[in-house]
């Protein structure tokens, strides 16, 4: 077909309208608007990708081409390789006081397609997902996909973006299914203490209808005395409470596609067969390196070599954003991500300069040559996601280029 063939054709007639009504993520958006902008020559510094700029550790890579000539080529069991989801059992009861056993775990692709295979094995039309703001963009489509409603509840910087209880017992209907809980939160890096996880374990037992969907994918990148915990470790939660992680962030392996979902057998069965339904087993080879990711010596050496990077970038970028007029900026507690609100100079932007989060995010980029995020796509107006998985180098100049932009709105 040539090029003018696809010209003509009209795919308003073809495409779903599940496809055809789904608009292109912000965080792709700017992120392509910045591939742009340095297509046609321009020198751009980005803080737009979620994604750590390490490479996998070479232990952890090994172990994959290991298996690759070992013969793992074949389609592997749909929840996964025995020996892998023990493995992954073995880590959560020993890291996070989970006891899920091997059975109760499902290997995905990506944690992102066991929040999928969750909604699709939970939700009903009509059943809501009570989730905080911010929140990972990522989200919502999938709820719609699976026919579930989102329901909000909303967070402030002044609170540290933890959500309060009550806010959360407000939010609950007839009709809640899903309690989503994301700690260490993408985009504002906010964790959830244990003291808050008890109160809200505490009302998800008082609700028997309502299950808790924990995405803990961020849990190794946690900073100063700040500790993850599982909300499914607490007393009477494990039942209650699908636990997703996966090995792109903390393990630098966002190109592998490995996650995994941990629930009671039934739920875990319910889980592979959704799974089962769009994909299937997730590929040998690249499981067969789990078991060394998570046990290995190296691998998690490796792993606290990288959070202590983090650490210390975040430092750097709080010391270079930190006396900035009219900006909020808040230490995250964990991720790498920091979300400071400029609401109050958008505010009072003179005629001309940005009034909102998705227009300053352009301007910065298109005036200043900064990428970042608007914030208003995680639930978070007059915000903008900043990511630091990037060079110490990148941080200095893009910290000074957003300088440069705040001083020309203040
Ligand atoms: N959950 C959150 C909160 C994320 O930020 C991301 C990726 O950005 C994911 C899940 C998806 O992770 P994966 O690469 O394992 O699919």
């Amino acid at each position: 077909m040539s090029e003018s063939d696809t010209a003509i054709f009209d795919t308003s007639h073809v495409l779903a309208r599940r496809a055809s009504g789904m608009e292109e993520a912000p965080i792709m958006r700017m992120s392509r608007l910045a591939r742009e902008q340095r297509a046609a020559g321009r020198d751009i510094v980005s803080f737009t990708l979620g994604e750590p700029d390490f490479d996998t550790p070479e232990v952890i890579r090994q172990a994959a081409c290991a298996a690759l000539e070992a013969g793992y080529t074949h389609y592997p069991p749909l929840p996964g390789h025995g020996e892998v989801r023990a493995a992954i059992a073995e880590k959560l009861k020993a890291e996070n006081g989970l006891n899920y056993g091997a059975e109760g775990i499902v290997v995905s692709g990506g944690a992102k397609q066991s929040l999928a295979n969750t909604m699709f094995a939970l939700l009903d039309p009509g059943d809501e997902v009570i989730l905080v703001a911010p929140f990972w963009s990522a989200y919502l489509p999938v709820i719609e996909l699976a026919g579930g409603v989102p329901v909000f509840v909303q967070s402030s910087a002044e609170n540290g973006f933890l959500p309060r209880a009550e806010d959360i017992v407000s939010a609950i209907t007839a009709r809640s299914k899903l309690l989503l809980i994301n700690s260490p939160c993408n985009p504002s890096g906010a964790v959830w203490p244990m003291a808050l996880l008890e109160k809200v374990a505490a009302l998800v037992r008082a609700h028997p209808r309502l299950m808790v969907l924990s995405d803990e994918i961020y849990e190794y990148i946690v900073h100063e005395q700040h500790e993850h915990h599982s909300i499914g470790a607490l007393p009477g939660m494990l039942e209650r409470t699908i636990t997703v992680n996966g090995f792109s962030k903390g393990f630098a392996m966002t190109g592998w596609r490995l996650g995994y979902a941990a629930a009671i057998p039934e739920i875990a069965r319910a889980l592979a067969k959704i799974q089962g339904s769009f994909t299937a087993g997730v590929n040998a080879f690249a499981q067969q390196a789990i078991p060394t990711a998570l046990h290995d010596a190296r691998a998690r050496a490796a792993v606290r070599q990288m959070q202590q990077r983090y650490a210390a970038r975040r430092a750097l970028m709080l010391e270079l954003l930190g006396d900035l007029p009219g900006v909020r900026l808040n230490a995250p507690a964990g991720t790498f991500y920091m979300l400071p609100d400029f609401s109050g100079l958008l505010a009072n932007a003179q005629d001309g300069l940005p009034r909102d989060d998705v227009a300053l995010a352009e301007w910065l980029l298109m005036e200043h040559g900064v990428a970042t995020v608007p914030g208003s796509a995680f639930g978070a107006a007059g915000c903008l996601r900043l990511s630091f998985a990037t060079s110490d180098a990148q941080i200095r100049e893009g910290c000074a280029r957003l300088a440069a932009g705040v001083q020309a709105l203040a």
